[in-house]
């Protein structure tokens, strides 16, 4: 589909309402993904399609058998935008997409069915009354109670996330695939539950069939510069604090090169970002303002780099992985889906 503002340079196009882009998932590279989800849905035998539509973020309302997808996933010219925005698009590829469409699948048919409220479930995935905060909750890498599909073990954030994990992995495999690959694991016994569930769903209809959609991009008159000024304020709230003594015992190690801590770091900058995201599973805005917070600290502080780097190196990363990873089991985690 052809649109006027798909040729405006970013700063145009950042003064729209998002309500005026009018995209739309027909004809859009989202059509596609939408019915590979129904027909997936359909190969089990489950009943209900989840209305999905536009909206600000990736999320199934509250209560609502809805998926809402965001925006800008629906043209590549905003998808260029939040790329250049957030620096990464959630759910930009084929997979990445299928992933979370599956996901938000698990909670628009917790909606339809009301599941976690009934008998039986509580036992299985955990109390979901607890208060809800996927964004701070300590994963343990290495539990087998859990099934293993978005990153950052996000099954484990809260219950409700532990059946839509769990949903996603059982619709996205074959039956003996899943029973092979968590053979052994506990996260089997919710696998199992969950198929059983699904077989009791074949032949009811839901209690729940009308979809309420939330925060619907064609009706926001947020123009996109407002969107990602909120977007990047939430994401960047609350780093990891950046400690002065860390940084002086980090570089003023050894015989005095001829840069400075700064430099360095800014020749380093794409490395270290991308080795950050890739290990920490952390969105790729966040560990960028982390090593921008750093440059600037370490010029505020004059320091000088040590003239060998591969000592240097290995302490910066271990040290970065070590913050972000920190900040992840007891700040704010920033991830939600
Ligand atoms: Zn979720």
């Amino acid at each position: 589909m052809q649109f006027a503002w798909a040729d405006l340079p970013d700063n145009e196009l950042l003064k729209l309402r998002i309500c005026d882009l009018h995209v739309r998932i027909e004809g859009s590279e989202l059509e596609e993904r939408v019915h590979e989800l129904y027909s997936e849905l359909a190969a089990r035998g489950l009943p209900v399609r989840p209305d999905c539509y536009l909206g600000d973020e990736w999320f199934s309302p509250e209560g609502s058998p809805a998926i809402a997808i965001p925006f800008y996933l629906a043209h590549p010219r905003l998808r260029q935008l939040e790329l250049h925005q957030m620096l990464e698009v959630e759910g930009g590829t084929y997979e990445w997409c299928m992933q979370i469409l599956r996901h938000e699948c698990g909670h628009a048919y917790d909606h339809a069915y009301q599941f976690s409220s009934a008998d039986g479930w509580a036992e299985i995935f955990g109390d979901r009354d607890i208060e809800y905060q996927p964004e701070t909750y300590r994963p343990r890498p290495y539990s087998k109670s859990f099934v293993r599909h978005l990153p950052n073990w996000y099954a484990q954030a809260h219950p409700d996330e532990d059946f839509a994990e769990t949903f996603a992995v059982w619709l996205s495999s074959p039956v003996d695939e899943w029973r092979s690959q968590y053979r052994g694991w506990n996260a089997l016994k919710k696998l199992e539950f969950v198929n059983e569930l699904m077989g009791h769903v074949r032949s009811q209809p839901p209690v729940v069939f009308k979809a309420r959609r939330l925060w619907e991009a064609s009706r926001s008159r947020r123009t996109l510069e407002k969107y990602y000024g909120v977007k990047r304020k939430l994401y960047a709230e609350d780093f990891p604090d950046i400690y002065d003594a860390d940084l002086r015992a980090i570089f003023e190690k050894g015989e005095v090169g001829d840069e400075s801590a700064a430099q360095v770091m800014r020749r380093l900058r794409n490395v270290l970002i991308a080795a950050i995201v890739r290990w920490t599973g952390q969105r790729k805005y966040i560990g960028s303002e982390l090593v921008a917070r750093l440059i600037s600290r370490c010029r505020e502080l004059a320091l000088p780099a040590p003239r060998d780097h591969t000592r240097l190196l290995i302490e910066l990363a271990a040290y970065l992985a070590a913050l972000v990873t920190n900040h992840l089991h007891t700040g704010r985690f920033k991830r939600s889906y």
